[in-house]
């Protein structure tokens, strides 16, 4: 798909990606969804190709890119796959990136080679059973004592939390209280395994069955003082500042599912007749699959948008807000029509159209529901 709005070396990835998804990723797509399976292998795959080390510098492992290239990576491997697509998401943007950005050069040396390679993943512990859209009423905590920092407490639906290559869980847990009575919330690295820290058993989830999540507990878990990540007290600023960007990727993930829709429905309106011809022929059809083309432009428009005023070092709170409100109810949208064009077939698991429908309402959810989104434009307008 030519794209001119791409460099070469942009479209070579995009196209590189592509094939690894058609090739590699899908034909054992329908397998790790039913047995509800971590696809291994295809994380390796994913690792070979350097996938984990794309937005990273060499020096850390990393391939040099940036934020804009592991979106476009997610974007493609989303249009087969989102469980593939949010490990890859999760382990860049929420596992490595607030070691890159907030670390000391001793954290980054000790964590970064090992998870821009993908030969581990890192996971980030924000929302707890009681803290999810309001994120900061964590009550997980962190007492200094004797060097240590304690910790007590659990985190709730943590993504490559409980793999066997997981090894390092950030969380954010009450270090204090501040001044004016507020909690003081720090950012801490605790490696896997640490005795006292446990992966309960992983979710039932509705989709992204072949994606990791688990809740999380914490039974005096003790790591050394050095393990603070940034600044003492800024552990709940700098997590936001990883979901601004994180809504950019996950906007780009729900672009690809909902291309993987279009995809998906332009072949089936085509193959399958009825009356005596092609499905597809019918008004009705083409212009439910011409909605669903439009939906995807949009979307990708403003997630594009959003990743180059983020990559100038302009303002993007909003543009990243609007991007994964827009991309999150057109990945819904475009599943639901999907699986209408599919007819019966659509309701059949084995039918990537019907993954995507159980898959993509967690795109209205994860890193900010769509409620929040709002809260955030309307708060950039002024309102
Ligand atoms: C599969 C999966 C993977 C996840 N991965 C991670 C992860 O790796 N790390 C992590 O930290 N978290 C993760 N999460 C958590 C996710 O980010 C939260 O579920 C999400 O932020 C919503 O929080 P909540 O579930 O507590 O819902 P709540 O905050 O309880 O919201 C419930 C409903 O109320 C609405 N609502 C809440 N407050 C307001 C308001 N002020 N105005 C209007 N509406 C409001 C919400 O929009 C929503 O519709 C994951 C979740 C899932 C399901």
């Amino acid at each position: 798909m030519l794209d001119t709005r791409l460099t070469d070396e942009q479209q070579q990835l995009r196209k590189t990606v592509e094939e690894f998804a058609r090739e590699v990723v899908a034909p054992v797509s329908y397998q790790h969804d039913r047995d509800k399976t971590f696809p291994y292998e295809v994380v390796r795959g994913m690792a070979e190709m350097g996938l984990f080390g794309l937005p990273f510098p060499e020096e850390y492992g990393g391939m040099g890119g940036d934020y804009f290239a592991l979106c476009l990576a997610i974007e493609e491997l989303a249009r087969v796959d989102q469980s593939v697509a949010i490990t890859l998401e999760a382990g860049c943007s929420l596992g490595a990136m607030p070691v890159y950005r907030f670390g000391s050069e001793a954290q980054k040396q000790e964590w970064l080679p090992l998870l821009t390679s993908g030969e581990a993943l890192g996971a980030f512990g924000l929302t707890e059973a009681g803290a999810g859209s309001d994120a900061g009423g964590t009550r997980t905590t962190a007492v200094l004592s004797d060097g240590q920092w304690v910790i007590n407490g659990s985190k709730a639906f943590i993504t490559n939390s409980g793999t066997d290559i997981t090894r390092l869980v950030t969380v954010t847990a009450v270090t204090g209280e501040l001044a004016d009575g507020r909690k003081e919330i720090s950012s801490i690295l605790v490696p896997v395994p640490t005795p006292g820290f446990t992966a309960e058993p992983a979710y039932d989830k509705v989709g992204w069955h072949a994606s990791d999540t688990h809740p999380l507990s914490f039974d005096d878990v003790r790591v050394p003082e050095e393990n603070l990540l940034g600044t003492r007290g800024r552990g709940y600023a700098n997590f936001l500042s990883i979901l601004d960007e994180g809504r950019i990727a996950i906007a780009a993930l729900a672009v690809g599912a909902a291309q993987g829709c279009v995809d998906e429905s332009v072949r089936y309106a085509r193959e399958r007749s009825a009356f005596g011809r092609p499905i597809g022929q019918n008004q009705a059809i083409a212009f439910k699959i011409a909605r669903m083309e439009a939906r995807v432009m949009a979307a990708r428009a403003a997630y594009y948008d959003a990743a180059a005023k983020m990559l100038a070092g302009l303002p993007f709170k909003k543009e990243a807000a609007v991007a994964k409100l827009v991309a999150g109810e057109a990945a819904m949208d475009n599943a639901r029509d999907a699986t209408q064009v599919h007819g019966g077939y659509g309701f059949m698991n084995e039918y990537l159209v019907s993954r995507h429908y159980r898959d993509s309402k967690i795109l209205e959810v994860g890193e900010g529901t769509t409620e929040v989104q709002l809260m955030l434009i309307a708060r950039q307008l002024g309102l």
